[in-house]
């Protein structure tokens, strides 16, 4: 699945990287045995090793067109950062860019980039090395980066987050990919819901990171969320309890999945989480006990 469409709006996606994750044992908090013997038979190859067990991962990006703009939601790892905390996105070299040129977006076409959350893999592209400094890759859009991360994140504030967990993996991304966008005026904080106009809408879903927003684009009747890290396997639509080790909040996490399986269950939703490998988005139904995965497009 290389792109859709949402009513007259038209969504493609753009791989960063593909390769496996953590084992599910050790991607997941609050991981059981049991329950994991019961559901990876509902989970197919493409997302999930039958021999080795190893969780097949992206980091994507989707470029969303709409009444008449261009926006990127969330900007993967991004080229030659420095990430001693995550040895697998350390100094990447790709052609990303390349890509998204392929795919017919030249960056300074973009007009608005959001990212779902401020983590090493979401953030990336905001920036790019430009003679030894780091300057903005969407030199002409609006950055839309939500509040309560832009707080949390900023290592001026460390000492407020006594209980932060993701402190080591996430080392570096804020001064290299999102206070170059601050410093130069490009950003726009986003606090509470926000009405983007052409039927895409912005809502807070925190509990992976305190700052998770998810966007919806809805024309046509018909309508996507888009939700970041709120889910990083479709394991997690058979199991909503589990959470990633990344969680920063656990209770909430929780909460923030069910709600968006429900919400992408009862608007038959095409639902687009950041890392799904396999057809990289789903939608919902509904089960006795609970949620389950469908094709999104037949
Ligand atoms: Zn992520």
């Amino acid at each position: 699945m290389a792109a859709f469409s949402i009513g007259s709006a038209r969504v493609t996606r753009i791989e960063e990287w593909a390769g496996a994750f953590l084992a599910p044992e050790l991607l997941f908090a609050g991981f059981d045995a049991e329950a994991y013997a019961k559901t990876r038979s509902a989970i197919g190859p493409a997302y999930l090793d039958p021999e080795t067990h190893a969780i097949q991962a992206r980091i994507q990006s989707w470029v969303i067109e709409a009444g008449g703009r261009t926006i990127l939601f969330d900007t993967g790892c991004g080229n030659h950062k420095q990430r001693p905390g995550i040895p697998v996105f350390d100094n990447l070299d790709t052609d990303f860019l390349a890509r998204l040129a392929a795919a017919g977006f030249a960056p300074e076409a973009f007009d608005l980039v959001i990212c779902s959350h401020l983590h090493v893999d979401h953030v990336g592209w905001n920036t790019m090395l430009v003679d030894g400094a780091w300057q903005p890759t969407f030199a002409n859009a609006r950055y839309l980066f939500p509040a309560p991360d832009v707080e949390y994140w900023d290592p001026l504030n460390r000492d407020r987050y006594p209980d932060m967990i993701g402190e080591a993996v996430n080392a570096g991304f804020f001064e290299d990919s999102v206070r170059p966008i601050l410093a130069r005026g490009l950003a726009d904080i986003v606090t509470g819901s926000l009405d983007l106009g052409d039927g895409l809408r912005l809502d807070p879903n925190p509990g992976h990171t305190p700052g998770c927003q998810t966007l919806t684009v809805a024309d046509g009747g018909e309508s996507a969320m888009f939700v970041g890290d709120v889910l990083h396997h479709p394991l997690q639509i058979l199991n909503p309890e589990w959470n990633s080790i990344f969680c920063e909040d656990a209770a909430q996490a929780r909460a923030a999945r069910r709600h968006v399986l429900a919400r992408a269950a009862d608007e038959q939703a095409v639902l687009v989480p950041a890392h799904f490998a396999g057809d990289h988005v789903v939608r919902i139904t509904r089960t006795a006990d609970g949620f389950a995965p469908q094709p999104a497009f037949s």
